[in-house]
């Protein structure tokens, strides 16, 4: 063969035979030349496979081989990428509470006196939270129709929230839609939704409902802790007797609503028999902005097994099941609360963790969040102070071998996906001419059940 058909390397390229600039070159020259090229190709093509090989062996599921291998190094560098969202903190009923509502009586920059603070939300990798604006549940009478001051408050707490976000809007930004979340957490701000927690704070009327909503509110759990006109409630440590059985008719016209709006259902709070039914007849996904585990610590406040199982991909055989993202898709998200978490004085980060872990178990890792409860709490979990310490609470999952997707689902993705797909509902009912619910309370006295006979005449006659 001539002497100067090309030879190829990957490395090295071809090489072309002799042109007039090698004319002069002897053929011993030009034959240790090619001897040359051929020794150093080989060289540089056997350390390139070595270091491929290398790579293989040594690179871990999380990172480079040379990446600390620390994990709460590592938990922190994830929520970089990763920020919490965190379905549940209590700051409007501490500014309630401690500050009268005023919230020029102290500095978000400064130490709170609770578990909130910019400086601990940062050091917390937090990329958003809902923001709850919650009154109590009591004294509305047998049947919540007692007047009382229920909906002027909670207009008071969403104005706290408002006032605050907007005092601090170098950090919070009042986010309405999954695309305001993102583009906030972009922004290096964190994302602030508000959540009402208990429709008894609607005085009963779905109008009450939509202001909420127009006032930035994105999710309502259907109960506190007492039955009221929409559906029952689960209690605290055990189930009190039922009133509805689950959902009165009134309540299933707030699920239509909520969907109609894309105002997230959250199921925290309510019975068993409302979570079952609230699922079956929901077509947004749902959430529980702030529960954990019955299975891990017995409390009627906790998600039952045979309703976390409900969110399984893989029970597809349920009647409840419709598949993920814009079907009967939900997120459980974490309550750090001891006293849902553990037996007395026995709730640490370990067992938050062990109740992550089952409902993974159960439901399937992309169906749990975190819904701390912080500032709504009295006693917190050793380990889990504050939330400046997230970051330790996904060490904690990384050392059990949770995934980098894993914990970006349970940081905040998960929770993302499931709004996406109430938003996604409730353009479809849009679309499909939905129109608002008019149903009433049955028990109001002050509006007619039916219309009376002067319906029909002119304003200017009456
Ligand atoms: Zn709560």
């Amino acid at each position: 063969m001539a002497s100067y058909l090309p030879e190829r390397s990957p490395l090295l390229g071809s090489r072309a035979p002799p042109r007039d600039s090698d004319v002069g070159q002897s053929e011993e020259e030009w034959k240790a030349h090619r001897v040359r090229r051929i020794v150093v190709g080989g060289v540089l093509t056997f350390a390139f496979i070595l270091a491929v090989v290398i790579s293989l062996l040594f690179v871990n599921q999380e990172g480079w081989p040379w990446e600390d291998e620390d994990p709460l190094t590592r938990a922190r560098a994830m929520l970089n990428k990763a920020p919490v969202i965190d379905g549940h903190i209590d700051l409007p009923i501490l500014t309630r509470f401690r500050y009268a509502n005023n919230v020029s009586a102290f500095d978000l920059h400064g130490r709170m006196p609770g578990h909130v603070d910019i400086p601990r939300l940062r050091e917390g990798k937090v990329g958003g939270f809902f923001w709850s604006v919650f009154v109590e549940c009591k004294n509305d009478g047998r049947y919540f129709t007692q007047p009382s001051y229920r909906v002027r408050d909670t207009l008071e707490q969403i104005d706290v929230a408002h006032l605050m976000i907007d005092k601090y809007s170098d950090t919070f930004a009042l986010t309405l839609t999954t695309d305001d979340i993102k583009s906030a957490m972009r922004e290096h701000k964190i994302a602030s939704m508000l959540g009402v927690e208990g429709a008894h704070q609607l005085g009963n009327s779905l109008g009450v409902l939509r202001q909420f909503y127009s006032l930035g509110a994105r999710y309502m759990t259907l109960t506190h802790g007492c039955h009221n006109a929409f559906a029952d409630s689960g209690g605290i440590l055990t189930a009190p007797a039922p009133l509805h059985n689950g959902l009165s008719t009134l309540g299933r016209a707030l699920i239509y609503e909520m969907n109609r709006l894309g105002m997230l259902v959250d199921l925290s709070h309510v019975s068993d028999d409302v979570m079952r039914q609230a699922l079956a007849l929901s077509q947004a996904p749902v959430i529980w902005s702030h529960s954990s585990a019955r299975a891990v610590h017995n409390v009627s406040r906790n998600v039952p097994d045979d309703i976390l199982v409900l969110l399984n991909d893989s029970a597809s055989d349920s009647a409840h099941w419709r598949g993920k993202g814009n079907k009967t898709d939900g997120v459980v998200m974490v309550n750090f609360a001891p006293m849902f978490v553990a037996d007395e004085g026995k709730a640490t980060l370990e067992t938050v963790a062990d109740h992550i872990e089952h409902i993974g178990k159960v439901a399937g890792r992309d169906h749990v969040g975190l819904g701390s409860d912080f500032d709504g709490i009295g006693d917190v979990p050793e380990g889990l102070e504050d939330v400046s310490k997230y970051p330790q609470l996904v060490a904690e999952l990384i050392k059990r071998g949770w995934t980098r997707q894993e914990v970006a689902g349970l940081s905040g993705g998960n929770l993302l996906r499931v709004f996406k797909g109430a938003e996604k509902v409730s353009e479809h009912m849009k679309r499909q001419g939905a129109t608002p619910a008019m149903d009433l309370y049955s028990r109001r006295p002050d509006l007619p059940a039916e219309m009376p006979d002067w319906a029909g005449v002119s304003r200017l006659d009456l």
